[in-house]
C-alpha cells in the first residue's frame, strides 16, 4: 500500500490516544496530515527589543528579572517585571505556583512569546510561555512556526511531529499524491504545483511572512481555489444526477393556460412570463425540475408557482405548496382558491393546528388524490402525509426550510424511478458569487420585475430621539385613511425580548394616540390569535399594527403604507429589505421610518443610507455582501453549510469566479479530473448527499 494511505498510528509520537483525536479533526491516513493545515503563524525567527513592542503583538523577546512579588491589588497575582537594555515589560500570571515565584529570581534571564498588552504599569503579558535560559543564542526558529487546529487533549507539539514526518514521506515519493489541477489550469492562473503549495504552507519560508499573515500566498490561493473548486463541481454532478431521474411530463393545454391567464385580476409582467416560460420547459422534460425562483418582495412569485401547479393540475398530478408560516400558507391558500375557482380543482390546506376529524377528511382527499393542491406548512412532509400522485413540489421562502425537510417532502412523491419536479421561491436575493457556490445544483430564474404602478417606498433615516414627532406623523397617517406597521426589532436570538419589547411599544402607542386602533402580533402568540389579528389588520379593524420581525414573510396588506422599524442597524439589509416590503403594495405613496439608536457607527450609518437609496433587492444584497462579508449575508455560520478547510470566503471571494470558469474548463476538457478533485476535498463528507 501507498505509505501516505497508511493510518497515522504508524507514525512515531502517535499513540492510540493519539490515533482518536486525531480522528475528531478528520484524520486518519498520513496523507490526511498532509491537508491538515496551519489557521496561524507565530513569529519566533527574531528576538524583538521590549522597546518595540506594542500591543496586539504576538513576538518573541528576551528580558532579565528585575523583580518578582505576588500582588494582593485586585485579583492575587504574580507580577513579574524583566528588562533589556530597551525597556521594561511585566509578566502576570494569575495561576502560579510557589516553586515559579522562587525560579523568577531577580538576575534570571527569560526568553518569553505571548501577546502584548497595555496594563496599569505599561506594557504587559499575562501567562506568557517562558523559559529560563542562560544565553540568546539559538533559541530562535529557522521559519515561522506553524499553528496548527486542535481538538481537546492533543497537543501542537505532538501534531507538529507528526505532521513534519508526514512531510518527509511524501516528498521521499512526491508522486504518490496527484496534482488533481490541470496542468492547464495551474499555468493559467499562476499557481504553484500541490507539493510546492503543501510545502510551503507547513514549512514557511521567512520572506514569507507578510503574506501569510494575511492569507495572500500563492499557496494558501492555490488549496482555497482547488477546495472551491471542490464544492462547485460536486453541485454540478449532483445536479447531472438529478437529471438521471425520470419525472412526470407536466403540461398544459393552450386553452388551459389561456383560461388561466384570463381569470387573473392583472397583466403578468415580462419578467413572470419569461420565468414561466422557463418552468414550462422543465416541466415538459420527462426529467426532474429543480429550479429557484429568486424575485424581490412583491414581484410576484406566487402567480408564477400557479402556473407551474397549473401543468401539474392539468396533467392529473398532485401539487404539494409549503410556506413557512401559517400567515403565509393562509395567504397562498386564499389567493389559490381565488385563481383556481373556475377549476374544478380542489384545494387541500394542512397546517400543525387541523387536528380530529377535519384533518382525518384532508389526509383521505390527500391520499385518494381529489385533493389536487395540497397547500400547508412543515405539516406537509409529516409522515402522516401521504400523496396520491405528486408530481410537483413547491417551496416558499426555501431559505426557512432545512434541506431535510425539502428532501422529506420530496421522498413522498418519489417511485422507483421518478421524482416529482421542484420548485422553490425566495425573496432573499443572493449575491450572484455566492449564488454560485451555494445553488450551483438548482437553475436559477429571476423575476427582476416588479408589476407595474409600484412606487419605491421612500425611505428615512430617523434617529430614536425623534420619536414625538414620528408618532405625530402615524397619527396624521391614520386621519389620511391610512394604516401603519410599527416593528420592534431586538436581538434576533431572543423572541422572548423581542415579543416584551414590543408588548411595551404597543402600551406606549395605545397611550399615545387615543384615537387609534392598535394591535400587537408577535412570535410569542398562538398561531390561531396572530392570524385573526392579521386578518383584522387587513380587514381595517386596525389602524396600526405593533409587531415583531415575525411579519417579515409574505403578508400583504396594501391599505398598510407607513412602517416604522425600530433598532434597524441590528439587522442584515436584506432583512430589512424584506420587512420595507410589506407597504408600498397598494396605488399609494409608501414610507418607511428607519429609527435608529444613538450613536451609530459609520458604517451603520453607511448601511443604512444604502436602504434610503436603493429599492432593488440584488443592489442591496450586493452593498452588504461588501460591506459585512459572505458569512453574514449567507447566514451559513448558524446553519453549518459551506464548511471549509482552507477556503475563508471573507478573503477569497474573488476566487469565485475563477472557479466557475476553471469548473467548465474542466467539465469539457478534464473531465477524469472532476472525481479525483471532489474525492481530495469532499471525499467523506455528507453534506451535498444529494438535492
Ligand atoms: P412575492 O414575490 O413577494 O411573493 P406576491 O406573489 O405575494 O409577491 O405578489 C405580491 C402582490 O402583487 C400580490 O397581491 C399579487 O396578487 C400581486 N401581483 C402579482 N403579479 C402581479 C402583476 N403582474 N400585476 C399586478 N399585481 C400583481
Ligand atoms: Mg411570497
Amino acid at each position: 500500500m501507498e505509505t501516505l494511505l497508511q493510518p497515522v498510528s504508524l507514525l512515531s509520537g502517535v499513540g492510540p490516544q493519539s490515533v482518536i483525536r486525531f480522528k475528531k479533526l478528520g484524520i486518519q491516513s498520513i496523507k490526511d496530515l498532509l491537508f491538515h493545515l496551519p489557521h496561524r503563524y507565530e513569529d519566533r525567527t527574531k528576538i524583538y527589543p521590549i522597546a518595540s513592542l506594542s500591543p496586539g503583538m504576538a513576538v518573541l523577546f528576551c528580558g532579565t528579572v528585575e523583580f518578582t512579588e505576588v500582588s494582593p491589588a485586585g485579583r492575587r497575582s504574580l507580577v513579574c517585571r524583566i528588562s533589556d537594555h530597551t525597556g521594561y515589560i511585566t509578566l502576570k500570571f494569575f495561576h502560579f505556583t510557589a516553586k515559579q515565584s522562587l525560579d523568577l529570581s531577580p538576575g534570571t534571564l527569560l526568553s518569553c512569546f505571548g501577546e502584548i498588552r497595555y496594563g496599569y504599569q505599561g506594557k504587559e503579558i499575562v501567562h506568557p510561555e517562558y523559559k529560563i535560559i542562560s544565553s540568546t543564542d539559538n533559541i530562535t526558529e529557522p521559519c515561522l512556526s506553524p499553528i496548527y487546529p486542535l481538538t481537546e487533549g492533543l497537543r501542537q507539539s505532538t501534531v507538529r511531529k507528526a505532521i513534519a514526518q508526514a512531510l518527509t514521506l511524501y516528498q521521499q515519493d512526491p508522486e504518490q499524491l496527484k496534482d488533481c489541477l490541470p496542468q492547464q489550469i495551474l499555468k493559467q492562473y499562476n499557481f504553484p504545483s500541490l507539493s510546492q503549495a503543501l510545502l510551503e504552507l507547513h514549512q514557511p519560508e521567512q520572506q514569507s511572512t507578510t503574506q501569510l499573515q494575511q492569507g495572500n500566498l500563492a499557496a494558501i490561493k492555490r488549496l482555497a481555489f482547488e477546495e472551491l473548486l471542490a464544492h462547485h463541481l460536486i453541485l454540478l454532478s449532483n445536479k447531472q444526477a438529478v437529471k438521471q431521474w425520470q419525472a412526470p411530463v407536466l403540461k398544459a393545454t393552450e386553452e388551459q393556460s389561456k383560461d388561466f391567464i384570463k381569470s387573473l385580476p392583472f397583466q403578468l409582467t415580462n419578467a413572470q412570463y419569461r420565468v414561466i416560460d422557463e418552468i414550462i420547459a422543465d416541466c415538459q422534460s420527462s426529467h426532474p425540475m429543480l429550479r429557484l425562483v429568486q424575485g424581490d418582495v412583491g414581484s410576484g412569485k406566487t402567480v408564477v408557482a400557479a402556473y407551474a401547479a397549473l401543468l401539474a393540475l392539468s396533467s392529473n398530478y398532485q401539487v404539494a405548496i409549503m410556506a413557512p408560516t401559517e400567515l403565509l400558507a393562509e395567504q397562498h391558500n386564499r389567493n389559490f382558491n381565488q385563481w383556481f375557482k373556475n377549476s374544478e380543482t380542489h384545494i387541500a390546506y394542512l397546517t400543525g393546528q387541523l387536528k380530529g376529524k377535519a384533518r382525518k377528511t384532508i389526509l383521505s382527499a390527500i391520499e385518494e388524490g381529489s385533493a389536487g393542491i395540497i397547500i400547508g406548512t412543515h405539516a406537509l412532509f409529516q409522515e402522516s402525509v401521504k400523496f396520491h400522485q405528486l408530481g410537483l413540489i413547491i417551496i416558499d421562502e426555501q431559505h426557512r426550510f432545512g434541506v431535510h425537510q425539502r428532501l422529506a417532502l420530496r421522498e413522498k412523491g418519489q417511485t422507483h424511478n421518478s421524482r416529482p419536479h421542484q420548485l422553490v421561491m425566495t425573496a432573499t436575493p443572493i449575491p450572484r458569487t455566492l449564488a454560485m457556490l451555494q445553488y450551483s445544483d438548482l437553475d436559477i430564474s429571476i423575476i427582476d420585475e416588479l408589476p407595474p404602478g409600484r412606487e419605491p417606498v421612500m425611505t428615512c433615516v430617523i434617529p430614536a430621539e425623534r420619536r414625538e414627532q414620528i408618532i405625530e406623523k402615524v397619527n396624521h397617517w391614520t386621519a389620511n385613511n391610512n394604516q401603519t406597521y410599527w416593528v420592534c426589532t431586538l436581538i434576533e436570538e431572543s423572541e422572548v425580548l423581542q415579543c416584551e419589547a414590543a408588548e411595551k411599544t404597543a402600551e406606549y402607542l395605545t397611550e399615545a394616540l387615543p384615537n387609534i386602533r392598535v394591535a400587537l402580533v408577535h412570535g410569542r402568540m398562538k398561531s390561531a390569535e396572530k392570524d385573526s389579528i392579521m386578518q383584522g389588520f387587513k380587514n381595517h379593524h386596525y389602524d396600526l399594527l405593533v409587531a415583531t420581525t415575525v411579519i417579515e414573510v409574505g403578508v400583504d396588506v396594501p391599505n398598510a403604507s407607513l412602517m416604522i422599524i425600530e433598532n434597524p442597524e441590528r439587522l442584515g439589509l436584506s432583512q430589512l429589505h424584506q420587512l420595507r416590503g410589506r407597504v408600498g403594495r397598494g396605488d399609494q405613496e409608501s414610507f418607511c421610518l428607519l429609527m435608529y439608536q444613538n450613536p451609530l457607527s459609520n458604517m451603520g450609518k453607511q448601511r443604512l443610507s444604502i436602504l434610503r437609496e436603493s429599492s432593488d433587492g440584488f443592489v442591496i444584497a450586493e452593498k452588504d455582501l461588501e460591506l459585512r462579508g459572505p458569512g453574514d449575508v449567507m447566514g451559513t455560520r448558524q446553519t453549518g453549510l459551506m464548511q471549509f478547510k482552507i477556503a475563508n470566503l471573507e478573503r477569497d471571494i474573488l476566487l469565485v469566479n475563477q472557479v466557475q470558469v476553471a469548473a467548465s474548463i474542466i467539465s469539457e476538457q478534464h473531465p477524469n479530473a472532476i472525481q479525483a478533485i471532489i474525492d481530495r476535498w469532499l471525499g467523506q463528507t455528507t453534506l451535498y448527499s444529494e438535492v
